[in-house]
Formats: C-alpha cells, structure tokens, sequence
C-alpha cells in the first residue's frame, strides 16, 4: 500500500471528520502536544497537509514550520484565520467550505432577527421564572413586526444573497451595501453603508472577516441605525467595534443585537450578559448534523482531491 499523506490537524474538528482523516492519513494533532511550538520545530517538515477549521485557521508562522507544505483544507468557509498571503508565496493551496452552509448561516442570521424582534428568549424567560402567571400577559412588553419591515444586508455574497431570499418570504423591503454592486442582484444597493444604516429597520451584517471590515460597523453606523432599529451580527466579530456596540446596546441608542460571533471567542463582553435586548449565540450559524456533516465531507475531499490530481473542489483564490 502508498504511504499515506501526512496530515496536521489544528484545533478540534468534528468526531466525524476526524475519524475520516484517521482512515485516510496519518494524522497529528497539534492540540495533542504538550508544546505546540517544540512540535512544530522540530516535526514540522514532515507535514504536507493541514486540515483545520475557520476558528483556528493556520498563522505564518506555522506555515513557515512547515516547508514540505502543499495543501490546507479548512472547515469553514470564512479564511480570516489563514495567513493568505504567507500560502499564496509558498503556492500553498487553500480549499474552504463554501455554499454548503449557505442555508443553515441564513436560517440562524433569520433566527436572530425574529428572536431579537419579537423578544422570544426574554419571553421563555418570563414563562420559565413565573412571571406569566405571576404578572399575566400584558406585563410583558410588545415586541415588533418583522414582517414587511426593512431589511438592510451588509454583504451580499452566496450567504447575504440566500438571507435576501428568506427576507421575500416575509414581504420585506430588502437594500444592501458592498463595496461593489452585484451585478445579478435586483434590489438596491446603497453605497453608503451609513445611509443604509439609517434607513434599515434590521441590519443584518454577512461580509467576510479579515483587515478589510474591521470595524466596518462602527459608532457612527450604529447611532444612524438608531434605538428603533436591530443589529444582527452572523460574519465575524471583527466586523464589529464591539465596545462601540457594548456602549449603544446599555444606552439603547439601538433597539437590540443578535449576535452569534463576537471580537475574542469564546468570551462575550459582560455588560451583554445582563442585558435583555440582545440574543448571544455561540457562534453555531451553520451547526446543523446535515450541514456540519457536510461541511466534513467537503473538507475531506478537498485533501483526497488534491492527493489524486492537485486540485480542490472548492479553492480559496
Ligand atoms: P462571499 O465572499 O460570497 O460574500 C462576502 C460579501 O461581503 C460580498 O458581497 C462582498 O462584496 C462583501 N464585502 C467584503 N468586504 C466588504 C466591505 N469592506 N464592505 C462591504 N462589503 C464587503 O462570502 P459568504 O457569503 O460565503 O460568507 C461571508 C462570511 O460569513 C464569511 O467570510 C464568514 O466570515 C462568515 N460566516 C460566518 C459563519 C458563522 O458561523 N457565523 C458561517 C459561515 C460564514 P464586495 O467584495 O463587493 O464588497
């Protein structure tokens, strides 16, 4: 039989994926050494793969440890955790998830706006501690329509674009902001992510991570959002200036926030856990058995690819 591939695998990955790595390759893992670095240092050349997922991605530095390098499959398709330029001069390549989880990143961005909107999770709380039948009804306070609402969508990439589509379904007044408008896109797109800010109801934020957006929402979009408008953040916690929006949630210049990603996973600044107008999700946008599973799939034939005629499935440019 060949010998097989030797493989680096960064960070935890699913049970399942994990197993088909096992079969396939020789796999380290990086989490099993009790000095990550020493490791690297001193068994780094023997890897020509990594697989490893978009909370963990792989920095130069690792990418330096490991000359005989060719291939890095990550699970996931967000690659701000991929030092890019450092796999692009070595002619590293890159596979990513994308399009799979399209569905399940739309669904939870939705879930978060209806829960922020209509205070579903307060209003579990209120069963739950009593308060139901202590107060009754008309204690708790109204939530607001989501249906027909406007619907702003910072992004409109293949995840922003399936949000959009979700977004018919409930009559809403859909407009977008990227840095170019998308050719193939029939509602509006507002140039300035500001003007779109003011107009929204309910922004929904779905760029990529990475230098790019840093702090692309910021104190000034969110004070044109305004303490009658929701923020919902599914992209990456950099997107955000997060103590900005720490500031205008405890100050209700914003109506509300449903985040699922957040600046430094998995630590969520504690003056949000004592609020009630936010909905906090640790980071499970696409974390269905179906896509997950398939998310694995991706990720494992992206390497038996590569392995069998150097190519990917799905390639990061
Ligand atoms: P795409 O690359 O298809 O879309 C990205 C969109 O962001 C494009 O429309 C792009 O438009 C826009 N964009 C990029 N930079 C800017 C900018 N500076 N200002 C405004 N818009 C910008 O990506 P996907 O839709 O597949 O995924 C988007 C991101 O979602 C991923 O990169 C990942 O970080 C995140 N994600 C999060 C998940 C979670 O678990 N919460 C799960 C999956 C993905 P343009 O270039 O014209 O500006």
């Amino acid at each position: 039989a060949a010998v097989k591939p030797a493989i680096l695998q960064i960070g935890s990955l699913l049970p399942v994926l994990e197993n088909w790595l096992d079969e396939r390759y020789s796999v380290s893992r990086l989490d099993d050494a009790p000095d990550a670095k020493a490791f690297l240092a001193e068994q780094g050349g023997r890897f020509v793969g990594v697989a490893t997922s978009a909370l963990y991605g792989v920095s130069a530095e690792q990418i330096a440890a490991m000359p005989a390098l060719k291939v890095i499959s990550c699970f996931g398709v967000g690659v701000d955790k991929i030092d890019l330029p450092a796999a692009r001069a070595r002619g590293i390549a890159v596979g990513n998830t994308p399009d799979i989880l399209n569905d399940c990143v739309a669904d939870t961005a939705f879930a978060l706006l209806l829960d922020i909107a209509r205070a579903t999770p307060e209003a579990d709380r209120y069963v739950r501690t009593g308060l139901w039948a202590e107060r009754g009804q008309n204690s708790f306070h109204l939530g607001r329509r989501v249906s027909g609402g406007r619907l702003g969508i910072v992004g409109l990439g293949r995840i922003g674009k399936t949000i959009a589509r979700r977004a018919l379904g409930f009559d809403m007044d859909i407009r977008y902001h990227t840095r170019r408008p998308v050719a193939d896109a029939t509602w509006p797109h507002e140039p300035s992510l500001v003007e779109l800010a003011r107009w929204a109801d309910f922004l929904v934020v779905i760029t990529a991570g990475g230098p790019g957006t840093l702090h692309l929402i910021n104190a000034e979009v969110l004070d044109a959002l305004g303490p009658r408008s929701f923020l919902i953040n599914v992209s990456r916690g950099s997107v955000v200036d997060e103590p900005a929006l720490v500031r205008a949630l405890v100050e209700r210049r914003i109506a509300g926030a449903g985040l699922d990603v957040f600046a430094n996973e998995p630590f969520v600044p504690a003056e949000l856990l004592a609020l009630d107008n936010v909905v906090l999700l640790p980071h499970i946008a696409s974390a269905t058995e179906e896509t997950r599973r398939a998310m694995a799939q991706r990720v494992i034939d992206n390497l038996d690819r590569f392995f069998a005629d150097g190519t990917l499935i799905t390639r990061v440019d």
